[in-house]
């Protein structure tokens, strides 16, 4: 078994209880200078001014070193922006100033003399991407199975691989899904993590998350054994071992990590208690339903006689859901993921996209597992455009009068930026670029064969771009991506881990280890 240090006992670290970044916070004159922005991002300095709840390790790999945070401001100067709000609109060309976390104003012409300058030219500057369900710990098993349907990922990864995961392959695992997330333009990520075969290995994945300096959502899911049979198993502690991890690790909401409640698929009685352990600590929930056959059992029929359906929960997948259930997620003002690439591969059922809009629900997206879909992000936006025409074009091919209307490429961009933000709990702090919110921005180059010269950013952006057009990526005002290249990674360590783990962990699951 690999032990960490306790982040309880790495607390001395500078670190930002307002951002979760690792500097100082941003100073009150520094604040009282950012103008414009004052009035909203008055609750952040009150944030700031509280004790870190997140004690951070100064990371291993370095990353996200470079400048940024609560230094000298960023002034993102001359990129095209559609910072996605719908209030604030789109600009030709514009600048974006950061100070220590936050954005404190987008408009053209802004000068700030003593701020550090990032050249926007020949991009776009947007919003991060917001991933609402990944199950990070498999990081290190990726394309392990790319043939494979939903029930060889639950005999193989989950049964075989997940079962004999020690707490330092679930750390590498975290560390590199994190590192891969930020590198494709992907900002906040919920870790879906059903790998807690014990405390030790809740504590390794916190780990890695925290130091790759992604903004995430750690969702706090069941052990693996064998059998799936999860509560037969010894020395786990879900799911009450959220107590100590609200206490331990998110005693503060303010930070770059927050904490939710990764429901089982399992019997109603065991999903009340996971809800029940959730709402004790005031977790969010994230919840498989509606998958394949298995997902028609009315489930949330059943969870709603309980009187257990509420805003706080994020259903994932919902492919085969009956018309009641859609009508008591609308209902409760809960929010949905739709991992689309997954759904049409693995036997999930039909990505509902048109089903949750025509019940007045915008669905955030998802990649799920790494082991069978890339990680790139871009790739969910083109594959619920897609999947939605698709359907309406069979429908009006099949004499429908009346079709729904076609998906816009920009209402597929909010899916991936603000709708993401919503199901993660996260949308008055990040999800557009709006004066007072955390400055999750990405920089995505137009000035590339793939996407020049730049007719229509919207439709570049979804129709076009991939991780290479990735040049610049701030997280809560730190940069962690610049010219290309994350800043800080030691690639040498990163490999040595990832090999170590891999091989560790195909001797610990007696599976070949072959890579052809
Ligand atoms: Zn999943």
């Amino acid at each position: 078994m690999a032990h960490f240090p306790s982040p309880a006992s790495a607390g001395n670290l500078c670190f930002c209880a307002a951002c979760g970044s690792r500097q100082p916070a941003m100073s009150r004159r520094q604040f009282l200078c950012t103008g414009a922005a004052s009035a909203v991002a008055a609750p952040a300095l009150a944030a700031a001014e509280s004790v870190p709840a997140l004690a951070q390790q100064a990371p291993a790999t370095g990353a996200g070193s470079a400048s940024g945070g609560a230094g000298r401001p960023l002034l993102i100067k001359g990129g095209l922006v559609l910072t996605l709000d719908r209030a604030l609109g789109d600009f030709e060309e514009a600048d974006v100033l950061v100070e220590g976390a936050t954005i404190s104003a987008v408009r053209p012409n802004i000068s700030a003399a003593n701020a550090e300058i990032i050249d926007a030219s020949n991009t776009i500057v947007m919003p991060g991407l917001v991933d609402t369900h990944r199950h990070m710990w498999q990081g290190i098993l990726r394309n392990v199975l790319p043939d494979g349907s939903l029930e060889d990922y639950r005999n193989v990864v989950q049964r075989t691989f997940g079962a004999k995961y020690t707490p330092e392959d679930v750390y590498v695992g975290d560390l590199f899904s994190a590192l891969g997330a930020i590198d494709t333009g992907v900002t906040c990520i919920l870790d879906w993590s059903h790998i807690h075969n014990t405390p030790d290995h809740t504590d390794a994945a916190i780990k890695g998350l925290a130091e790759s300096g992604v903004r995430a959502v750690f969702a706090y899911g069941n052990p693996q054994n064998e059998t799936g049979r999860y509560w037969e198993m010894r020395g786990h502690k879900y799911p009450d071992d959220i107590a100590r991890l609200r206490k331990q690790y998110f005693s503060s909401d303010d930070q770059l990590l927050t904490l939710a409640m990764a429901a089982p698929s399992a019997a109603p009685e065991l999903i009340l208690q996971s809800f029940k352990a959730a709402r004790d600590v005031a977790a969010r929930i994230t919840i498989h339903v509606g998958v394949g056959e298995f997902g028609r059992n009315a489930l949330l029929e059943k969870l709603d006689a309980e009187k257990a359906l509420r805003s706080d929960t994020t259903y994932i997948h919902c492919c085969t859901l009956n018309d009641t259930e859609w009508k008591l997620i609308r209902d409760t003002g809960a929010t949905i993921s739709i991992a689309s690439y997954v759904e049409t591969l693995m036997g999930h059922g039909d990505p509902p996209i048109q089903k949750a809009i025509d019940h007045g629900i915008r669905p955030s997206l998802s990649v799920d597992v790494e082991t069978s879909v890339p990680n790139d992000f871009f790739q969910q936006m083109r594959t619920v455009f897609s999947l939605q025409k698709k359907e309406v074009w069979a429908r009006r091919l099949a004499g429908d009068k009346n079709p729904p209307k076609f998906l816009t490429v920009r209402e597929v961009l909010e899916f991936a930026t603000i709708e993401g933000a919503r199901a993660n709990g996260l949308e008055r702090k990040i999800g557009t670029l709006t004066p007072g919110k955390q400055a999750d921005v990405i920089l995505l180059r137009t000035d590339r064969l793939n996407v020049m010269p730049m007719n229509n950013a919207v439709g570049a952006v979804v129709t076009s771009m991939g991780p290479h057009n990735v040049d610049t990526v701030l997280i809560a005002g730190k940069v962690m991506k610049r010219n290309g290249e994350l800043t800080g990674v030691d690639f040498a360590r990163l490999t040595r881990l990832g090999n170590e783990a891999r091989e560790r962990l195909f001797a610990n699951a007696k599976v070949p280890s072959s890579r052809v």
